[in-house]
């Protein structure tokens, strides 16, 4: 490559050295830093579902206020399937929980916020049932830590950063998108409902518990009584209990025992809807 054309690309902040969890690297963060806070001035921050849970419970409120007041949707692919985003601060890029003394909810902060200045690429191999995970380092100019002397491992630093947690919570959530991914237009585009039945599992689990405890979801699901009581009263079960419905709904795995008969009566629901619809 000429130095002419390499002038004209744009620069990018990841470094392309692929990353295992014992490689090492060279980042430190902290509070006396010179750049401290810079990196959350300006956000693009995605969110997972156990992100939501753990910022709406930290600030006590449900799921459904955390997303109007926190959040702004975005399309996570060219099918319709709903992300979200972390909303920023009136008309600036800031994020809305950066305070005086840097993050205010720092404990329960995003699975992207503990990343950093990590990357990660998941990819499952033809054939593989399992995904694989590799790290790059992004570098962007602001940030200053990666100036700092301190080297560790890429499993050092997830670990001291909560990292392991959060992808263990939200790995089946990750493993739904990557297979509808995937699957690309051999799953042919999902329908409104599918796409509404992914909203409510993945960020709105106040709404989902609502929807598992209506008459309808019980006569398809034969879920046991003590773990449907379960589900009620743990939000992380529930949370996870919704993934398994994804993989269910979405790909047709059986993760949840239907109850004898069940599809002939959803789909008699469904046709009786549509003709109420056709007559209205
Ligand atoms: S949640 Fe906290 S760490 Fe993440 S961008 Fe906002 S202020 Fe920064
Ligand atoms: S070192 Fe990087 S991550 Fe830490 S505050 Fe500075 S810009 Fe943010």
């Amino acid at each position: 490559m000429s130095d002419d054309a390499s002038e004209t690309l744009p620069s990018s902040p990841i470094t392309p050295i692929k990353l295992e969890l014992e490689d090492n690297f060279q980042f430190s963060c902290h509070k006396g830093i010179g750049c401290f806070n810079k990196c959350c001035q300006n956000i693009d921050i995605q969110l997972t579902p156990y992100d939501i849970l753990r910022l709406k419970t930290r600030l006590g409120i449900s799921a459904r206020e955390f997303l109007f007041r926190y959040t702004v949707p975005f399309e996570m692919d060219g099918h319709g399937v709903p992300g979200l985003k972390l909303r920023t601060r009136d008309e600036t890029p800031q994020c809305q929980f950066l305070g005086a003394d840097g993050c205010s909810v720092y404990e329960d902060r995003p699975t992207a916020c503990r990343y950093y200045a990590l990357g990660l690429m998941s990819m499952r191999k033809k054939d593989s049932p399992v995904d694989e995970d590799s790290y790059f380092v992004v570098k962007e100019d602001h940030c200053l830590g990666h100036y700092e002397p301190k080297v560790q491992t890429v499993a050092a630093y997830r670990k001291s950063q909560g990292v392991d947690t959060y992808d263990e919570l939200n790995r089946e959530w990750r493993q739904v998108i990557l297979k509808k991914r995937s699957c690309g237009p051999t799953l042919g585009k999902p329908s409104d409902r599918s796409l509404q039945l992914f909203f409510l599992a993945s960020y709105d689990l106040d709404g989902f518990r609502d929807f598992i405890s209506t008459a309808s979801f019980s006569e398809v699901y034969d879920v046991d009584p003590a773990e449907h009581q379960q589900l009620l009263n743990d939000e992380v079960a529930l949370m996870r209990f919704g993934f398994r419905f994804l993989k269910q709904s979405l790909f047709g795995e059986n993760t949840i025992p239907e109850r004898p008969g069940a599809l002939e009566k959803r789909l008699e629901r469904r046709r009786e809807r549509l003709r109420a619809q056709e007559t209205t």
